[in-house]
């Protein structure tokens, strides 16, 4: 059984030699007796901004850390060999929480979904039909109570999260602008997910001005991802009583001590609403927003662009990239193509 081992905790940036892999042997059989486990076949594996956290020794988060000399885990597609409980059974297609490695025995199958519908591709479990998709759901349409006709900023938009937000804010008739690290994420967010413009925010020294030119009249929604002096720089574009969605602060992630945001008073002055919300309060949403998207792919009306490295070898390489932007899109694993 291939895994990706944590060798240490991780300080600073993420290094692939943080990780290395290992072969340990495992019967592809559940031990006689177990009760309440499953044992699956990992066919994709999910690579998550919120992973890097868990490289950390890490006391009184939401998360827990990885531990030094086991497998990594996160979010995946898997399929189940062998199933000691009732609601699972052999030849269920699943995703949720899993170890990276080949195979894994999962012993809290209360974090994993069957997947009913498979004429999709099923590494979309990992992003748009997964975890990040049910993100940019809630966090726009709970979060940023978006009306048409609103001016929207997304950070971070050609990714994993990003992408979908601008392409629900298009629906909802708003106005929408990203940002992103690159000529060819900017030219995605404008000719494949529909954004109205997009810059590049590497080749801007002034991110204020660069939001004044294009939201003369303020921004009412801000989808945050990135934090830091984007952040402070929205905080003055921002108009009277609009919204913040606080999803993630990637440019803080690797940080030993986090930059300073120096606006936080426009809040008050603004009365901005900037909330912050993590995806795990709102699973229950998750059949209501398999319902509104799925005819959306399937219609064409929403597309969904995936960085796929293949092989769980090239599983560290492909993590670490999402911190220098290295993915275009969502970056998943594909371990054994399903
Ligand atoms: P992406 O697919 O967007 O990958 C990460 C991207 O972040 C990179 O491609 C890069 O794009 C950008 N980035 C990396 N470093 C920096 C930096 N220093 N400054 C600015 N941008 C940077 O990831 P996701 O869509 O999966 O996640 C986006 C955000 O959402 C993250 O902050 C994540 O933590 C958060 N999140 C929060 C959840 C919640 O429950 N609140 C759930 C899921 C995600 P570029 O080339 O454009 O710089």
């Amino acid at each position: 059984n291939k895994q990706v081992i944590l060798k240490n905790y991780v300080r600073g940036f993420p290094k692939e030699s943080d990780m290395e892999m290992r072969t340990t042997s495992l019967k592809l059989k559940l031990p006689e007796g177990s009760c309440g486990a499953i044992l699956v076949k990992n066919l994709y594996l999910s690579c998550d901004p919120y992973m890097r956290s868990r490289m950390s020794k890490l006391e009184g988060h939401y998360t827990e850390s990885f531990t030094p000399g086991s497998p990594i885990g996160g979010f995946g597609v898997s399929e189940v060999l062998d199933s000691s409980h009732s609601n699972f059974k052999k030849g269920d297609l699943l995703w949720g929480l899993t170890g990276w490695e080949e195979h894994s025995i999962i012993t809290a199958p209360e974090t994993l979904f069957k997947i009913e519908h498979t004429d999709v591709p099923l590494s979309y479990y990992t992003g748009i039909l997964g975890m990040p998709g049910l993100t940019a759901y809630s966090g726009f349409f709970e979060i940023c109570s978006p009306k048409k006709g609103d001016n929207v900023f997304i950070s971070a938009a050609s990714g994993a999260v990003g992408q979908l937000v601008g392409q629900f804010a298009k629906l909802a008739g708003c106005y929408v602008v990203g940002s992103a690290g690159t000529k060819e994420k900017v030219d995605l967010l404008k000719q494949k997910f529909g954004f109205d413009e997009g810059f590049n925010y590497k080749d801007e020294q002034d991110l204020e001005a660069v939001l004044k030119r294009y939201f003369p009249d303020g921004i009412d929604i801000y989808f945050e991802n990135v934090g830091g002096k984007m952040l402070d720089a929205v905080l003055l574009n921002m108009r009277l009583h609009s919204r913040i969605a606080v999803c993630g602060m990637i440019s803080q992630y690797n940080l030993e001590q986090s930059e300073g945001v120096q606006n936080l008073f426009c809040l008050i002055t603004k009365r901005i609403r900037m909330e912050g919300f993590l995806v795990f309060d709102y699973y229950h949403l998750y059949p209501k927003f398999l319902q509104m998207i799925l005819p959306l792919i399937k219609e064409g009306k929403i597309v969904y662009v995936e960085d796929i490295a293949e092989g769980l070898e090239n599983g560290p390489s492909a993590l670490i990239g999402l911190f220098s932007g290295r993915n275009v899109g969502k970056q998943v694993v594909a371990v054994t193509r399903g």
